[in-house]
């Protein structure tokens, strides 16, 4: 993604990866806010595992399926809580179509799964598209999890 800094105007390539990383301007070195243009992290089978045990913040995976019109429906409501959620809770997707050795390894049956990860961990999973206010509650427990440790 390119995100103008807010102070001088510059161009920054920012990697999905790294939007929740405090990103800063690569030319005056002021934070670069992100506030309402964050984007899910997509995510595979080559780094899918690391990520999720690297991440100092919660993370939620959604398991999609481009073909699948459920996955299709939550996907606009990803999009908003990866900016609802904002530095507590990276929002990540991974293609089930291209990536077949995650959706083994978590023994994914059917898209859209949701599966909730903190400190590298499954604490919670969601199967099916869940009501905005149920995705909502949902990642709340995990972002408050994550505070208390
Ligand atoms: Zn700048």
């Amino acid at each position: 993604m390119i995100v103008e800094c807010g102070t001088c105007g510059t161009k920054n390539r920012i990697p999905e990866k790294k939007q929740h990383e405090a990103p800063r301007c690569g030319r005056c070195g002021e934070a670069i806010d992100l506030t309402g243009r964050v984007v899910p992290v997509e995510l595979g089978d080559h780094d899918l595992q690391a990520f999720v045990a690297g991440s100092r913040l919660p993370v939620l995976v959604d398991f999609y399926s481009p073909g699948c019109g459920p996955c299709r429906s939550l996907a606009p409501v990803l999009d908003s809580m990866a900016n609802r959620f904002y530095r507590k809770v990276v929002i990540a997707k991974v293609n089930t179509e291209l990536h077949h050795g995650s959706a083994l390894r978590f023994g994914i049956k059917g898209v859209p799964t949701l599966l909730f990860f903190r400190n590298g961990i499954l604490h919670d999973q969601l199967v099916g598209v869940p009501s905005q206010a149920m995705l909502a509650d949902r990642l709340e427990k995990l972002a408050d999890g994550g505070r208390r440790g």
